[in-house]
């Protein structure tokens, strides 16, 4: 069967060591295959690449950027993946790309938002007669929401096992009845709840008691990216060997090298590889490894749940709807509740985007694009009864996609603490990074983007030692988007 790429490195006979040896003594950069382009994929591979690794980028799909897609069919960008940056601040990794490339960032909360990347007073809600709810009503619930959050804290001090974030609430609210909802406020609560649901792209009563509010959340709020993620994929990506369409079906390590085999047959040989693939793929066993994967890492594959988010978009040919950023409609139950982001007011274009989590969002998958677009409508026509039809429309199903089976990771409850730090562990000369091999920023873009360079130096310092190489080699990869001294460009401060 053909090899392709590191071509020189194909064989294991004795033939193979000796082209080894011979290589030793001419200094030869290690040789690095890095699985999967997505934005941890790449800021690995460009990590490794600016090193002088020679490495090759082995992507399945027909484009690159994993989870953050941009899509231009509309005419403007509209991100079906993500399109916020958490943590608007120069601490974020992404800071220096996002100032040197110049994109603009609008932002949608600040600290510490009841609804995390939203303020309270750029929302308006509506009930299912289409009357909007008074501002001080939404307030007023938010407050309590936030009180019942802090009581959960009590309920884990007193739980020695774990218990669901609904669970808790429910405990919560059958010792301080003052905090129950009634009426139109109760279904502002379920609201509140839909929202937090979207955050973990899962459901509140999957959502871990002991694991919800650990997250390291960077300062600064939310911003969206206004001109789209795409811009910052491209420019990483700049350069270096990319493969689309190479799917990765089996890994295999033999004496210090490892063995790539792609769909169609095709085997790459390297030092190394670095795994990148969503952990929704890894779960699903796609790839098939040889030998197997340890028992431990194994077992933080399966207990690292997945979440599940989708955006239904919608362009229109005017805006018809009120100058805020979100349009909430409340509801008797979080599931029924839903909300559609305003990208007119951060981009211009008008342009809504409906968004459904956790078992939702496998329902909908269920639909096809026009009774997906069909039930977006009717919960808008609730919002605004004479809303005008969409002209185009673009429904995404990160669920079902065989490329990514879930939005992003999340803590199932009942399961282990140290889940991220054993996904990020590599496996001899097999290295993991990813959104879900992210201790503090999982389920993020500078999550996954952090995790790929910090998988890369751990390759990078081992194989320097390996091939007795001095570790002369530096990442570069801050120092060359840092030359830019121009500041992070936020609008709605
Ligand atoms: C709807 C949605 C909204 C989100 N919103 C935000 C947000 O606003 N802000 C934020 O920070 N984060 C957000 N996220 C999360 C963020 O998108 C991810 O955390 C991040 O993009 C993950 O990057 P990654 O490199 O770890 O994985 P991915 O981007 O999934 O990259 C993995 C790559 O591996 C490829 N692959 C899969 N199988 C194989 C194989 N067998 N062989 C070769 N390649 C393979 C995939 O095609 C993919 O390109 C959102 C995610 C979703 C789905």
């Amino acid at each position: 069967m053909a090899s392709s790429g590191f071509s020189n490195r194909k064989n294991f006979g004795i033939g193979g060591i000796l082209i080894s040896h011979i290589e030793r003594q001419q200094p030869s950069p290690p040789t690095v295959i890095v699985i999967g382009g997505g934005i941890s994929g790449i800021s690995a591979a460009r990590a490794l690449y600016n090193a002088s690794f020679k490495v090759i980028l082995l992507e399945s799909r027909n484009r690159l950027g994993g989870r953050v897609h941009t899509d231009y069919s509309f005419g403007c960008p509209v991100d079906m993946g993500a399109s916020w940056l958490h943590g608007v601040c120069n601490e974020n990794s992404l800071a220096p790309l996002i100032r040197s490339l110049g994109l603009r960032l609008y932002r949608t909360s600040g600290d510490n938002s009841v609804l995390y990347d939203h303020d309270l007073e750029s929302y308006a809600l509506f009930d299912k007669d289409g009357n909007q709810v008074p501002q001080q009503v939404v307030i007023k619930v938010g407050e309590t929401f936030e009180r019942i959050l802090k009581e959960t804290e009590k309920v884990r001090v007193e739980h020695a096992t774990d218990m669901s974030l609904l669970q808790a609430i429910s405990i919560v609210l059958d010792r301080n009845p003052h905090l129950r909802q009634e009426g139109l406020e109760y279904e502002v609560l379920q609201w509140y709840i839909c929202r937090m649901e979207a955050w973990f792209a899962a459901d509140a009563d999957t959502i871990s008691l002991q694991n919800w509010d650990q997250e390291h959340v960077l300062s600064g709020g939310h911003g969206l990216m206004v001109q789209g993620y795409h811009p910052v994929i491209q420019a990483l990506a700049k350069d270096l060997d990319i493969r689309l369409n190479h799917r990765v079906k089996k890994i295999s390590q033999r004496s210090n090298r490892v063995i790539i085999t792609v769909e169609n047959g095709n085997t790459f040989i390297a030092d190394a590889a670095i795994i990148t693939v969503p952990l929704g793929v890894l779960k699903a066993n796609l790839i098939e490894f040889e030998p197997k994967l340890p028992e431990w890492k194994l077992s933080a594959i399966s207990d690292l749940g997945v979440g599940n988010e989708n955006k239904i978009a919608l362009r229109f040919n005017s805006v018809f709807w009120p100058n805020v950023e979100v349009l909430g409609k409340v509801a008797q139950t979080s599931d029924a509740c839903g909300y559609f982001l305003n990208l007119h007011k951060a981009t211009g274009n008008p342009v809504l985007v409906y968004m459904v989590a956790g078992r939702f969002a496998y329902e909908i998958e269920k639909l096809s694009d026009e009774e997906a677009v069909n039930f977006v409508m009717s919960q808008l026509k609730k919002i605004i009864p004479d809303a005008m039809d969409p002209v185009q429309y673009l429904v995404s199903r990160w669920g079902t996609d065989p490329d990514s089976l879930g939005s992003y990771s999340c803590d199932l409850v009942g399961k282990p603490a140290d889940l991220y730090e054993r996904l990020c562990a590599p496996v001899e000369n097999l290295y993991f990074a990813g959104e879900a091999a992210s201790a503090d920023h999982s389920g993020s873009v500078h999550g996954a983007y952090t995790s790929g360079i910090m998988a890369a130096g751990v390759c990078r310092r081992r194989l320097s030692v390996q091939h007795g190489m001095s570790d002369l080699f530096q990442l570069v990869m801050r120092e060359e988007f840092a030359e830019a001294v121009v500041p992070l460009q936020i609008s709605r401060m």
